[in-house]
C-alpha cells in the first residue's frame, strides 16, 4: 500500500510539473484515499488501463500491454516497457526475448508459464523502443504496484536496470546488484537482466543462469 501510495504522489507532482507548476503545497491524496483511486479487481483494473491517455507513451502505441498470467502467481516478471511485437499483439514479451524468458522459466525453474504473471513498468511501447521516461513511468507505476496488490506475489523478478530502478527507487547499475534478493514488506525483489539484453550480449548468459537458479531456490523454498 505504501508503495502505491507513494506511486501515486509522485504522478500527480509530476502532472502538476507538467501543466507548470513549480511549487505545490496540495498533498494530493490522503493515504486512507488510495482505495478509491484504482480498481481493487484484476478485471476493473485492465479495462481502466486499456483506456489510459495518462501519459505521452498513448499517442504512439497500437494496444495497451497490461500483462498476462496468472492471477494468482507466485512469482511475477516485471520488464522495462512493451516492445514493437508486444505493441502489436497486445501481449507481453513475445518475440526473441520473450522466447528465451519463456526457455529460462520453463528450463531454469522449472515452472510453466501457467504459474507466472508477466507486465512491465509501463504498459505502452515507447517510440524507437526508447527507454521511457520519469514521468511516463512514474505516471504508470501506481498501475503495477496494484497490480503487485492484487496478484500477491512473493518474488518480483526486475528485469533489466530500468525495471530494477523504478521498482526500489536505486541506481546501482544491474552488474553490481543481480542476483541479490533484496526484501521487501511483501515480496522478495531480485534484479537480474532483461532477455533483450541478453541477446545482445550472450557473454551474459551464465550470469543469468546463476540469478535464475538463485530464484529457482527462493520459489522453491515457497511454503506450497
Ligand atoms: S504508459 Fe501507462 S500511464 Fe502512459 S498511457 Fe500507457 S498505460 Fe497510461
Amino acid at each position: 500500500m505504501k508503495n502505491l501510495y507513494n506511486a501515486l504522489q509522485l504522478k500527480q507532482l509530476y502532472i502538476l510539473r507538467s501543466l507548470g507548476y513549480n511549487y505545490s503545497d496540495i498533498t494530493p491524496y490522503k493515504e486512507d484515499e488510495i482505495s478509491l483511486q484504482l480498481p481493487q479487481n484484476i478485471q476493473e483494473l485492465r479495462k481502466l488501463v486499456s483506456k489510459c491517455h495518462l501519459c505521452e507513451l498513448s499517442k504512439y502505441r497500437k494496444n495497451v500491454v497490461f500483462g498476462e498470467g496468472n492471477t494468482n502467481a507466485k512469482i511475477l516478471f516485471v520488464g522495462e516497457a512493451p516492445g514493437g511485437s508486444e505493441d502489436e499483439s497486445g501481449k507481453p514479451f513475445v518475440g526473441r526475448s520473450g522466447d528465451m524468458l519463456d526457455k529460462i522459466i520453463t528450463n531454469v525453474i522449472n515452472i510453466s508459464k501457467e504459474d507466472i504473471f508477466i507486465t512491465n513498468i509501463v504498459k505502452c511501447h515507447p517510440p524507437k523502443n526508447r527507454e521511457p521516461n520519469s514521468i511516463e513511468a512514474h505516471t504508470c507505476l501506481p498501475f503495477l504496484y496494484r497490480q503487485i496488490e492484487l496478484i500477491k506475489p512473493k518474488i518480483v523478478v526486475a528485469l533489466g536496470g530500468t525495471a530494477y530502478h523504478y521498482l526500489t527507487g536505486d541506481e546501482t547499475k544491474m552488474s553490481k546488484i543481480r542476483g541479490i534478493a533484496i526484501e521487501k514488506d511483501d515480496y522478495t525483489i531480485v534484479p537480474t537482466y532483461h532477455p533483450s539484453y541478453l541477446l545482445r550480449n550472450p557473454s551474459h548468459k551464465h550470469e543469468a543462469w546463476e540469478d535464475f537458479k538463485k530464484i529457482k531456490q527462493l520459489y522453491d523454498a515457497l511454503p506450497q
